[in-house]
């Protein structure tokens, strides 16, 4: 399937030598997938993603690949700060927190898959590197949320997900940090609750128990295994 060409001013060159390592994904938090698009290609709102996908799952590719978008805002991984430059940004329509959180319809889903393998495909991303915007920005964003199907997809080759269950002797912050979650000294509590809406959805607590950290230590090990 084809992406739609709905080219967006909001684009850049990415700086020499740097190429995508990062699969940002976000959904809208709008009204509409039409809202959306129209925010996304506004000069004034300098704003933009490479892909939208709508919930019916038309795919519109907004900014080239090879060109930087603007979609992470302020954020950090793995001890890096400027992610737009190193990512690919994925928004899936959805009408978010904010305006009434629904679950992605599954045509949406196959159509991000089948879009994710081939980015995958023509790019270095590790699976560990698959994300989501309030991986990168916990203190600010909740995008994609706890609905998206984070297992799935990894059951598709795409993202990390644990196998058994792991203790680790580390305590939750370090293991969080070595994934690769910034912001941990500044509210401990929301990177916490980040993890979880990731990675352990259904027990959003935003406290570091027993559960979290093998959840956490899990994830590590596979990670470390596939490095
Ligand atoms: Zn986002």
């Amino acid at each position: 399937m084809t992406p739609i060409a709905r080219p967006s001013p909001n684009q850049e060159a990415r700086p020499d030598g740097v190429t995508p390592d990062i699969l940002l994904l976000h959904y809208t938090g709008m009204e509409s997938g039409g809202v959306a698009l129209e925010r996304l290609c506004d000069p004034q709102a300098k704003v933009s993603a490479h892909y939208l996908i709508e919930e019916d799952g038309r795919v519109f590719a907004l900014v080239p690949e090879e060109r930087r978008a603007w979609h992470a805002g302020l954020a950090s991984w793995g001890g890096e700060s400027d992610i737009n430059s190193r990512s690919i940004g994925i928004e899936l329509v959805n009408p978010g927190h904010e305006f009434g959180y629904r679950a992605f319809p599954a045509v949406q889903i196959a159509s991000l898959i089948r879009l994710s393998r081939e980015i995958l495909e023509r790019w270095p991303i590790p699976s560990w590197r698959v994300l989501g915007h309030s991986d990168v920005a916990p203190l600010r964003k909740e995008d994609p949320g706890e609905l998206f199907p984070w297992e799935q997809l990894a059951g598709e080759g795409i993202g990390l997900w644990f196998e058994d269950e792991k203790k680790d002797p580390r305590p939750l912050p370090a293991l969080l940090a070595e994934l690769g979650y910034g912001y941990l000294r500044e509210d401990e509590a929301a990177v916490i609750r980040a993890f979880q809406r990731h990675w352990l959805p259904a027990h959003m607590t935003g406290q570091g128990d027993e559960a979290t950290k093998r959840r956490a230590a899990a994830l590590l090990a596979v990670k470390e295994a596939r490095a």
